[in-house]
Order: C-alpha cells, then sequence, then structure tokens
C-alpha cells in the first residue's frame, strides 16, 4: 500500500543537554576539576550558551559528542534508509527483511515527482502490485525472505531506530539539508532536527545545510540560497 506520511518521533535527548555539554567546555579551559565544574554548575543559561557556542564555532566539536539523540522513523523507502546507513557515527536498528516477510501487497514510498504524473502513478502501482504478487509467489513456493526480498524495489517502506551524537546530527543537517540532497531524506532530516530544535531551541542556528556554515555553496551548482565561493 503507498504510505504518504513520514513519521519521525524523537524517542531520546538528555533533559541536562547544556550542563553536559557546559561541563565539557569548562573542563578544557578551567584549572578546575570536571567533578568540581558539573557540582558547581551556574544557572544562568545564557552564561553557558555563550560559551557553548565560542566553542562550537572554534571547531571544537569533541565537547558536543557526549550528547546522544534518538529517533524512531516510520514509514520511509530503503533508498532513503540506505543513504542514512553511510553515515558512519550514528547507530541504526532497522526492520529486517529477512525476519519479517512483507505480506500480501506491502507498504511503499511513492516519490512525489512521481505522485504528481498521474499517468506514471498508475504505472507505478502497477509495477508495486506485480512485484507484491511475485514476491508471494516465492514465498509460497518456500522461498526464504532473504531470498524473495532480492525482488522489492528501494521504494519498499522501512522502519528503524536510529541514535546520533550532537557533532554527527549537526554534520548530518549540514549535508542533507542541502537541496543538492535526495527530497525524501532531506524531509527526515528536516523533521529530524525540527524536533530536536523543539527542545532546544539554541541549536536552530547549527542545524542548517552546509552552505549556511560556510558561507557560500561549495556545490557544482548553486540553488540560490548562496553564491559560489568565486560566483
Ligand atoms: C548530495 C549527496 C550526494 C551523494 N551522492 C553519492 C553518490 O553518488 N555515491 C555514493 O557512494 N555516495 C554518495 N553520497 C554519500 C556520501 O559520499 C557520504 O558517504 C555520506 O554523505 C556520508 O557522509 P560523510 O562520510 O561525510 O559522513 P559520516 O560517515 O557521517 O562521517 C562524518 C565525518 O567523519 C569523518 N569520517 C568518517 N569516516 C571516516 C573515514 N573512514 N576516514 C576519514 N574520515 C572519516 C569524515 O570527516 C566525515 O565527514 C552522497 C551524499 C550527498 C549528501
Amino acid at each position: 500500500m503507498p504510505k504518504t506520511i513520514l513519521e519521525v518521533s524523537l524517542i531520546s535527548i538528555p533533559d541536562n543537554l547544556l550542563d553536559v555539554i557546559y561541563t565539557a567546555c569548562r573542563t578544557c579551559y578551567s584549572p578546575e576539576g570536571a567533578v568540581d565544574i558539573y557540582e558547581n554548575l551556574t544557572d544562568d543559561t545564557e552564561k553557558k550558551l555563550n560559551l557553548i557556542r565560542k566553542v562550537i564555532s572554534s571547531g571544537h566539536y569533541s565537547t558536543i559528542e557526549h550528547i546522544q539523540v534518538t529517533f524512531a522513523i516510520n514509514n520511509i523507502s530503503r533508498a532513503a534508509t540506505h543513504q542514512l546507513v553511510r553515515h558512519r557515527h550514528m547507530s541504526f536498528s532497522q526492520k529486517s527483511q529477512r525476519y519479517v516477510k512483507e505480506k500480501g501487497e506491502f507498504d511503499f514510498i511513492v516519490p512525489s515527482a512521481i505522485e504528481a504524473k498521474r499517468d506514471l502513478y498508475d504505472k507505478f502501482l502497477i509495477h508495486m502490485r506485480e512485484t507484491a504478487n511475485l514476491y508471494q509467489e516465492f514465498i509460497e513456493n518456500g522461498i526464504k525472505g532473504e531470498d524473495a526480498r532480492a525482488i522489492l524495489p528501494n521504494a519498499t517502506a522501512s522502519s528503524m531506530v536510529v541514535s546520533l551524537n550532537l557533532r554527527e546530527l549537526i554534520h548530518l543537517a549540514n549535508l542533507r539539508l542541502c537541496t543538492r540532497a535526495q527530497l525524501e531524506i532531506r524531509l527526515a532530516v528536516k523533521r529530524m532536527c525540527a524536533l530536536v530544535e523543539e527542545r532546544e531551541p539554541w541549536l536552530k542556528e547549527h542545524l542548517v545545510p552546509k552552505c549556511e556554515r560556510l558561507g557560500y555553496c561549495d556545490e557544482e551548482k548553486s540553488c540560490g540560497r548562496k553564491k559560489k565561493k568565486n560566483g
């Protein structure tokens, strides 16, 4: 069945995120020990944010690696999850196509560009139905899910739990919020960032496409958001 709504939940983020990063930052520059710094933390949020902003902008990223966030994601294509799993500092648990057999008409994601063209969309649906029938025939004839999945398309809907630290989330945003990234992964990462920003609004300035961080576009062609470096 076509699945249209990407679902993303933020299932874990530390409540004391600022305290953790601030302690890490101050530990690097203070004669006091980390324990004393943590046990005598200031209540002044602006003071914490000022130091954290300075440290992040100077590229001292180890201080934000202590923060781990976890998301649950539903209704995302295998094409998009394949792109996500290329990120090597993230942890994944994904619905198995070996242990979970697709039943009847399996769920799939329709790219909006195809959905917008009625005749191509109809052909897409026919292809999915024929694939589901063939998959079912394989299963009924004793082919294991791990082999029958060979015919499932990149559009097959998947589900995963994803964990990553804050440094990697910023990197992910820099790469995947860029308009050069494919629309589906862009929307998934945008949703992930929005959920984190709801909890920690100060992160909005960091969860941006890379051109915002660089001040220019380093892609072959600029979308116009920022000019090319020498353009
Ligand atoms: C628009 C776009 C188009 C793409 N097109 C293609 C494509 O056509 N074909 C393709 O194969 N991939 C493609 N990719 C995937 C891309 O090549 C990366 O594999 C993916 O974006 C992960 O990025 P990363 O390696 O920077 O990040 P991560 O794996 O998340 O790593 C983060 C950072 O850690 C460091 N790091 C991690 N591992 C190593 C290592 N082994 N050695 C040194 N430093 C390391 C690097 O600084 C890296 O930037 C594309 C990505 C984007 C955003």
